[in-house]
């Protein structure tokens, strides 16, 4: 292996927790031409297996502090709940002047946990990646996971200007849009933009499940109503969310009762039967669609661009029901 770490301004990466955003970092390095050693640390054996079989690494640990030793870039892709066990750990082992930045959908809390746990000399940069799936693990991650999304960077007064821009520049490699802000105003944002639609998205899942009138088959038959839609965010990782929402409690909650104040006045609205309230409403949530679809972050294909499936539609003549065919 050559010693020059490609476009990267680092040359030895370690990676704490190879999960859909770990591994999906690793093969993001490799794709964009980084030839040095990626050290890969994870508590969860399988995970580890996955990932030597998937060659996403130079090494494999089970310890952390093992994996950090020698790296000049630490890149911290663990549950929010997890970081300050894993500063505390890696805090002996790391190089002097190593970059610490991790991938937490939390920021103000990651950067508390990391500022009391490790030393002084390390150059502490969060960020997060406004990109992922519902999927977990290393066999889940692919290295063009980042092109086209956002990656919010959240420098602390004192962060080291030299290591905010290496790590920019690492996200940009990977094909992402930089915005710079507080963590305080990061977990505004996402309060309204990621952690309430995932505790709608649990609610709504959990409610029409207990709902005794619905029987679970029906659930399940109907879906495409726009229920899938929740179901797919309702199947994220519960580590993983149980985490964000502990972590970024009070944005969340006074996220959640402004939005409980906006639903009480849409059920005074249905009760009342002003349909006109209704329909301004929808009228401005349909264009804020638009926009999202303007700024290419999504896709204006019907059914988000899924390929139509002929098992879901229904038989359009009884006589072409297959013959094997049972009326649920
Ligand atoms: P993931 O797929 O669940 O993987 C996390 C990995 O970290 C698992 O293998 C887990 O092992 C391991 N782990 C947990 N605690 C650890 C510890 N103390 N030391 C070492 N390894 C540990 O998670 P992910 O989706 O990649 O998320 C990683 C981070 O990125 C989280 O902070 C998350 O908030 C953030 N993020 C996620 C997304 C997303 O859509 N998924 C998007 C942006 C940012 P176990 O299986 O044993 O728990």
């Amino acid at each position: 292996m050559s010693d020059e770490p490609g476009p990267f301004r680092f040359e030895r990466v370690a990676i704490v927790g190879i999960g859909l955003i770990g591994s999906s970092m690793a093969l993001a390095l490799r794709d964009n031409g980084f030839t040095g050693p990626i050290a890969i640390a994870d508590r969860n054996g399988e995970a580890l297996r996955i990932a030597a079989e998937l060659e996403l690494g130079t090494s494999y640990h089970v310890s952390a502090a093992k994996a950090v030793m020698g790296a000049d870039l630490v890149i911290l892709a663990v549950p929010v709940g997890a970081m300050r066990a894993t500063g505390r750990s890696i805090a002996p082992c790391l190089a002097e002047g190593a970059i610490v930045t991790d991938t937490g959908s939390v920021k103000e809390a990651v950067l508390e946990a990391l500022n009391e746990t490790l030393p002084e000399t390390a150059r502490i940069v969060a960020a997060h990646p406004i990109a992922g799936s519902e999927h977990s693990g290393p066999r889940a991650g692919f290295a063009t996971l980042f092109h086209r999304r956002w990656s919010i960077i959240t420098p602390a007064d004192d962060t080291d200007e030299e290591a905010i821009e290496i790590v920019a520049h690492m996200w940009r490699t990977f094909g992402s849009e930089i915005e710079l802000m507080t963590p305080q105003r990061h977990d505004r944002v996402l309060a309204i933009t990621s952690h309430l639609p995932h505790l709608i998205a649990y609610n709504i899942v959990r409610t029409a499940y207990d709902m005794e009138t619905v029987a679970e088959s029906e659930v399940i038959k109907f879906s495409a109503g726009g229920f899938r839609d929740f179901t797919r965010i309702a199947a994220s990782d519960p580590t993983m969310w149980r985490d964000v929402f502990l972590n970024n409690k009070e944005a969340v909650l006074e996220t959640l009762g402004r939005f409980s104040e906006d639903l009480a006045i849409l059920q005074r609205a249905i009760r009342w039967g002003e349909g006109d309230a209704l329909f301004d409403v929808f009228e401005r949530t349909r264009a804020i669609r638009m926009s999202i679809i303007d700024a290419g972050q999504d896709t204006a294909a019907p059914d988000f661009g899924r390929p139509r499936d002929p098992s879901n539609a229904p038989p359009e003549d009884e006589d072409e029901r297959p013959i094997n065919a049972v009326r649920r």
